[in-house]
């Protein structure tokens, strides 16, 4: 960048031109979310203000995000915060950032906890909570429930305290580190929750830079196949649910028909549901304990 002046219209198409050269997918969003970030404004505020010259702050701090966002840092880091839900979640490079597609797994939680729900607050697990997405937003939309959440990462979980503090539901919400099911023995739940690490491993040299160098590894390796906690969750979970409790994993494509299959081989399961995202693909697996 020279030393004319820079004013947002013409930083706008400076960044979408060097964000195109660099490969990055979409350089014209990009560019103005985080703009728009630095100005404290909404997007829209950009088109109406093209000619309005940036102050040497605002340039300054422009620039280091437009460095970081080059190195193929994800946006939602960059910003430090995700929206899911309606809700605003810190992320960081501790935590996955949370993606659209597990709005379904949400939402498919929240009604059925729902059509669940009696004199007891209704317990529930996430396990893998990460930022704390998926707990955070089922305690929000559904009063009158309360969640433990696991992860084995420690600096995730100080990710998803903040968040919960942040959205007011700290009182409502316990957190345990450590491996999938093991922390919460003895415990029993109207539902267990979960998006796990579910990309075959050969698999994750496919995925796009953000995510592949810049997203924690234990957020994504599945293992061989990408079903091994799958495999674990479907053999331990449906003993810790109460009779007529569900466990709701969201799946990976092409996994879901596999992952039915593992919940069908427990004797405590009865019968399983499949639900399928914004773009049609099979996306959660509902799992339902008998009576
Ligand atoms: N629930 C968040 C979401 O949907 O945005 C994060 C999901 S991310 C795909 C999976 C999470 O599982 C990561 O936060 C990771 O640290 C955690 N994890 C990986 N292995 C685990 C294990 N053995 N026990 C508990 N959590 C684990
Ligand atoms: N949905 C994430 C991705 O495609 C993976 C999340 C997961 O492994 N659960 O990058």
């Amino acid at each position: 960048m020279n030393d004319k002046i820079w004013t947002i219209g013409r930083i706008l198409k400076w960044t979408e031109q060097y964000f195109k050269d660099k490969g990055i997918e979409s350089p014209r969003l990009d560019a103005e979310v985080l703009l728009a970030h630095v100005l404290e404004k909404q997007r829209i505020y950009l088109y109406v203000h093209f000619d309005e010259p940036l102050q040497p702050g605002e340039l300054a701090a422009y620039r280091e995000m437009i460095k970081k966002r080059v190195l193929r840092v994800p946006v939602a880091q960059i910003l430090g915060e995700k929206e899911f839900m309606g809700l605003t979640f810190k992320v960081t490079a501790d935590t996955l950032v949370p993606r659209p597609d597990t709005e379904i797994l949400v939402q498919a939680a929240v009604d059925r906890l729902r059509a669940m729900a009696g004199e007891e607050p209704l317990r529930f697990a996430d396990i893998g909570t990460g930022s704390g997405a998926i707990c955070l937003s089922v305690l929000h939309y559904l009063s009158g429930t309360v969640a433990d959440t696991v992860d084995i990462s420690p600096a995730a979980r100080a990710v998803a305290e903040e968040n919960a503090a942040s959205l007011g539901l700290a009182d409502r919400i316990t957190f345990h580190t450590g491996d999938l099911l093991q922390p919460l023995s003895g415990i029993s739940f109207a539902a267990i929750l979960s998006n796990p690490p579910y990309i075959p491993e050969a698999d994750i040299a496919k995925l796009a830079p953000e995510v592949r160098l810049k997203e924690p590894h234990t957020a994504l390796s599945g293992g061989q196949d990408g079903l091994d906690f799958y495999r674990r969750l479907a053999n331990e979970a449906p003993a810790m649910l109460v009779p007529g409790g569900f466990t709701a994993f969201e799946v990976g494509i092409h996994q879901a028909g596999d992952v039915a299959d593992l919940l069908k081989a427990n004797p405590l399961i009865d019968r399983t549901e499949i639900l399928p995202d914004y773009a049609g693909i099979d996306r959660v697996v509902v799992g339902w304990r008998k009576n």
